[in-house]
């Protein structure tokens, strides 16, 4: 490692790994990436994978669009495959409320250009074998969604960015951040050595308050659980490929696995943490020690009506790991006040594969000082004024705004 740096990115993420791709696309100079453990190992190795296109909030339509985008750069550079599965989505609604929803991806879908059509129950049953169709008053098909490993999709920014010259420094972790007179002079590491960068990027996700904490900045977020069960598998019932599912009504997505159904399900009151908490690597983390397995209990039922035998299906795994959510479920990308050169792209709100591309142009058009893409304003870091997200009270406000998620 050298001892001087353009940029310096913190965090080998889905967040941290596209943002280095994209400065690294607009030749913004020497750029180190590091990492406390591997690339790709952390929340970014444990995602649902579902790349949903069609959104409702102002700007998020283009940021997934850049993703879909890189994945066709990224294997045209590295000359190998991400395997992104264009399976389709189906958006499933059996009551008022959520057909007034999918009426609003309907016109945002059509006006972004993203292919969309209602389908019969006959067809839905057809392209879901799973699906007690009956309980499905209208279904939304998308066929241009789709779903990607997120390991995959997080090391091929990763190599992508290595091609186009960024040094990637995994299991090397940052002690702090330094500054000097308000401006960002570049990172301590634990062996206590200094490199030097007038930029630095925050993109350690779930820990990235750890960090600012000491420069007394606090990011508008807490890490939540999110969580998925995968069925044992039975090729006929889940063939591999088919759409995956968002059941407002459930509070439900599924996708398929390989031959088995992915059935994620989303609590009433979501479990927040205190970023303190966290281990270095979250395998050495519970994340269901405060809230046990109570969720199955009160989700569950709601999927019964379309999946009847929910109570009786084997489940081979369960999968669950923390997603940084923001009061306004918004992303966090941006400059972050009062500090020179210091930059975060994080409050993932349980889309950074869907969204990482995207996430990540916007973070170096603002850091290189280009015309962003979209509207920052609604992402600025500072936009809550204040805020302590160490304090139980701010946590709650995060955990609030994932509780009864519906959407994809
Ligand atoms: C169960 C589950 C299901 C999900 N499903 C979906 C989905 O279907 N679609 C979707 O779009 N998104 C989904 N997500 C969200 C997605 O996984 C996240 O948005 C994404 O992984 C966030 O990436 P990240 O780079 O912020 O975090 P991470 O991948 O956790 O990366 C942060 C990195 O920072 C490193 N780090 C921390 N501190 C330091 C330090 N001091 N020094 C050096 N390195 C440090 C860590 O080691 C880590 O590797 C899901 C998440 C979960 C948990």
């Amino acid at each position: 490692m050298e001892k001087n740096y353009d940029i310096i990115i913190i965090g080998g993420g889905l967040l941290g790994c596209a943002t280095a791709y994209q400065l690294a696309k607009r030749n913004a100079g020497k750029i180190l990436l590091l990492d406390g453990n591997e690339i790709a190992s952390q929340a970014s190795s444990r995602a649902a994978c579902l790349l949903t296109r069609a959104r409702t909030k102002p700007g998020l339509m283009e940021i997934v669009q850049e993703t879909y985008d890189c994945i066709e750069e990224i294997e045209h550079l590295l000359g190998e495959s991400l395997e992104l599965q264009q399976c389709g989505s189906i958006t499933i609604a059996s009551s008022e409320a959520s057909l007034k929803e999918v009426e609003a991806l309907v016109n945002a879908a059509t006006r972004f250009g993203i292919p969309n059509e209602r389908i019969t129950r006959e067809r839905t049953q057809e392209l879901l074998p799973w699906i007690d169709a009956e309980a499905v008053d209208v279904a939304l098909y998308m066929p241009t969604d789709a779903f990607i490993d997120s390991a995959l999709l997080c090391s091929g920014y990763a190599k992508a960015a290595a091609k186009l010259g960024v040094e990637l420094r995994p299991n090397c972790k940052v002690k702090e951040i330094v500054t000097a007179d308000r401006k960002i002079a570049g990172i301590k590491l634990c062996n206590d050595e200094i490199v030097s960068a007038p930029v630095v990027v925050n993109a350690a996700g779930a820990w990235a308050n750890l960090l600012m904490r000491p420069l007394g900045v606090g990011l508008p977020f807490t890490p939540v659980r999110s969580h998925f069960w995968i069925t044992e598998i039975d090729k006929k019932r889940f063939p591999a490929g088919h759409p995956f599912t968002v059941i407002p009504d459930a509070r439900a997505f599924t996708r398929s696995d390989v031959g088995a159904l992915i059935i994620g399900l989303r609590e009433s009151h979501c479990q927040a943490f205190n970023p303190d908490t966290l281990t270095e690597k979250l395998e050495d983390f519970d994340f269901n020690k405060a809230a046990k397995w109570t969720v199955l209990d009160e989700c569950a039922p709601l999927l019964k009506r379309y999946l009847h035998d929910i109570d009786d299906l084997p489940i081979a795994h369960y999968m669950s790991g923390p997603s940084c959510y923001v009061p306004d479920a918004l992303f966090i990308i941006g400059a972050v006040k009062p500090y020179e050169g210091l930059y975060t792209v994080t409050g993932c709100c349980g889309g950074g594969v869907a969204a990482g591309g995207g996430m990540g142009r916007l973070a170096a058009e603002l850091i290189l000082g280009e015309q962003p893409f979209v509207d920052p304003i609604r992402f600025a870091p500072e936009r809550f004024g204040e805020v302590n997200p160490f304090s139980p009270e701010f946590q709650q406000r995060c955990a609030d705004a994932r509780s009864n998620k519906k959407g994809g």
